[in-house]
């Protein structure tokens, strides 16, 4: 591997350290003040979700559909936090259900970004 190739390599590997750092981060705010609960529902910031699926795969309840980014139906979220804990982009976050029931269940992120 030459210097150039290495250097790409590198950037990639530090490029995912920092999404998993956001996201670790993220699960840390989430857990010391806002406790995992039925009342609390999965939003999805737009700007920072990729459509990679890797959410709807991992929800127990089939909530998230991927249409260009990834969507919560907030009838089914339980607010296990699942899908939090498995997005690589740091893209998902908890808020309470009435904040997340306004903003209905396509384009929730502008509301998951001021909630923040
Ligand atoms: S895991 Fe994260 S980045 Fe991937 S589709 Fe779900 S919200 Fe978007
Ligand atoms: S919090 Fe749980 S139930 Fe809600 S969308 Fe995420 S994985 Fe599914």
């Amino acid at each position: 591997m030459n210097r150039r190739e290495e250097l790409g390599v590198l950037k990639e590997r530090a490029h995912v350290i920092k999404a998993r750092l956001h996201l670790l981060n993220k699960r840390i705010e989430e857990i010391q003040v806002r406790p995992r609960s039925p009342d609390f529902k999965a939003v999805v910031d737009l700007e920072l979700c990729v459509a990679c699926g890797i959410c709807a795969d991992q929800c127990p309840e089939r909530a998230i559909v991927i249409d260009k980014t990834a969507h919560v139906d907030t009838r089914r979220c339980t607010g296990c936090g699942r899908c939090i804990e498995e997005c690589p982009q740091g893209a998902l976050s908890l808020c309470p259900e009435e904040k997340a029931d306004r903003g209905k269940i396509i384009g929730i992120g502008a509301q998951a970004r001021s909630f923040r």
